[in-house]
């Protein structure tokens, strides 16, 4: 019985510095988080009136396809007002063109790929 027990405290510390791929083949935990992804439900496609700044899947009204909106991010009003209160803070140098790099403070344009129509702007 010492003896087993000897060697089973011997198995445990030589398992880790074995070489992959003897033994306990590796392959077989990373294909479980693939079979998860199937069982989600399928997305609801929403109406354009819910889009904000992210792509979302709607009914495109011009072409009656499900689909994906393209989002094209134009400054806004939002990135306008910032642009100029740093220009009066005296930010002129270039910092005042931050607003226009920031995703934030763009509007959001929602086109259909089917269609190219514009299906929704989303203004801040
Ligand atoms: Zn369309």
């Amino acid at each position: 019985n010492k003896l087993k027990v000897h060697f089973f405290k011997h198995a445990l510390l030589v398992q880790p510095t074995s070489p992959p791929g003897v033994g306990v083949a590796p392959t077989a935990g990373t294909q479980q988080p693939q079979a998860a992804v199937v069982t989600q439900p399928p997305p609801v496609p929403v109406s354009v009136m819910y889009l904000t700044e992210i792509p979302g899947l709607v009914n495109c009204p011009h072409c009656h396809h499900t689909v994906t909106t393209k989002v094209t991010y134009v400054p806004g009003t939002a990135a306008w007002c910032t642009c100029v209160l740093l220009a009066l803070m005296g930010l002129i140098c270039g910092f005042c063109l931050i607003p226009f790099a920031i995703r934030g403070l763009q509007d959001a344009h929602h086109s259909c790929p089917q269609c190219r129509n514009v299906l929704h702007i989303y203004r801040r």
